[in-house]
């Protein structure tokens, strides 16, 4: 690894990623593949409905240290799961239904694109955490696949290899998700987010320039059992309601068609209809707002996107209206501009726009009174966007 690349990739699993590989495979990593993990500032669950999201990557990372096998396996070590998993790779890659499928999906799409696979042993040290709304499976996604691109010998361009993983984990891993993770992961940069156009898969960065506040994220550690049919679920009620309306996509659909159509739609439609209307205009605001450094606007947006989760699209849970409720009441003249759910909901984490001396403030007032109310501890970590996914080659002399 040259100096360079050193200074840039070092970090927490980075490191403990070659550790545990020396441990696990007695020999040493050609690569290291590192990932972010993300969050989403705002434009929650409307990449599936043809929207605008903006999310950050984050500064906690996924990396899987890996080298080249003469043999024609594929074996696989995971810090969180403390197991090899073997695969063969003569023949085809199934989904086994565990975490191995988001890393062999992307084998799967490697091959049928013609790459050229060779053995290879895989360690994964992770701190993005899992399941708590932040992607640590595009992360797992990502890094595999910018992994391959070396080590396969097929490199795709950033988008389509967004494209590539969001398809594992749609078609291979069976969770419908949208577009916004894989490309956050593949296409993030520092002091910079991402605005994703989920209609047209294209994508602008947004600069955060000079002091722009700190991104606090909250989590809940809790995890309601709905998620996955509740996702579905919103899925299909959303279709349901643009398909009463009678367009193609919800972003020709303004709140006054909406409203007109309203007794056309159940109530549960009309609240849903009414969050990804309202939250594909609020996205669109909050790109204005941060280029206009206009930080009490972006804080009110964040917010009331938080309500319409709430409320209308009915994804929050009473644990993160708590937390919600209580950097609101705070408020901006404490240094705390706004916050909402990020993630997919039904629990995980909140993110919230904070001045960088009000950190402090808003973790003392949650944090004891949270662990009171619900006997859950809280974590807390600030983060700032920063950058893709990475493959650096760790074997240079
Ligand atoms: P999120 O993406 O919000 O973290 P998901 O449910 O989409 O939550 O993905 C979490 C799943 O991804 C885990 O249950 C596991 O199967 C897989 N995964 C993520 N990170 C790792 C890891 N470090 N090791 C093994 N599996 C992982
Ligand atoms: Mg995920």
């Amino acid at each position: 690894m040259n100096p360079d690349q050193a200074s840039k990739v070092s970090g927490a699993s980075f490191e403990r990623a070659i550790a545990l590989f020396r441990t696990q495979f007695q020999a040493e990593p050609r690569w290291v593949s590192h990932a972010p993990g993300r969050v989403n500032l705002i434009g929650e669950h409307i990449d599936y409905n043809d929207g605008f999201v903006l999310p950050a990557a984050i500064d906690r990372r996924l990396s899987i240290a890996a080298r080249p096998t003469a043999s024609e396996e594929i074996r696989i070590f995971s810090e969180q799961e403390d197991s090899i998993e073997t695969f063969d790779l003569k023949q085809p890659f199934q989904a086994r239904k565990n975490w191995t499928d988001y890393i062999t999906g992307v084998f799967w799409e490697w091959i049928k694109r013609n790459a050229t696979p060779c053995g290879l042993e895989l360690c994964i040290a992770s701190d993005v955490p899992l399941g708590a709304g932040l992607s640590s499976s595009a992360a797992l996604e990502v890094a595999t696949a910018t992994l391959l691109e070396d080590a396969w010998h097929l490199a795709l361009s950033p988008t389509e290899k967004a494209l590539a993983c969001q398809s594992v984990e749609a078609n291979y891993v069976g969770m419908p998700c949208g577009i916004m993770d894989q490309f956050i992961v593949s296409l993030g940069k520092k002091d910079h987010l991402l605005l994703i156009d989920c209609q047209t898969n294209t994508h602008e960065l947004v600069p955060t320039r000079g002091a722009f506040p700190t991104l606090l994220i909250i989590n809940s550690n809790v995890r309601h059992a709905l998620t996955d049919g509740g996702y579905a679920a919103r899925r299909r009620q959303c279709d349901e309601a643009l398909a009463v309306i009678g367009e193609r996509s919800w972003r020709n659909v303004t709140l006054e068609a909406l409203e007109k159509n309203k007794s056309e739609l159940s109530k549960v439609h009309y609240q849903r209809a009414r969050h990804v209307v309202s939250e594909i205009d609020r996205t669109q605001q909050a790109v204005k707002a941060i280029q206009e450094r206009n930080m009490e606007q972006l804080g009110k947006l964040l917010y009331t996107s938080h309500d319409s989760l709430r409320h209308d699209y009915d994804v929050s849970c009473v644990e993160l209206d708590w937390i919600i409720d209580r950097l609101q009441s705070l408020g901006t003249c404490a240094g705390i501009w706004g916050g909402r759910i990020t993630g997919g909901g039904f629990g995980g984490c909140a993110v919230a726009l904070v001045e960088p001396d009000a950190v402090s403030t808003a973790r003392d007032h949650i944090q004891a009174a949270y662990h009171e109310t619900f006997g859950i501890q809280p974590d807390f970590f600030i983060t700032h966007p920063s950058g893709g996914c990475e493959c650096v080659n760790v074997d240079i002399p």
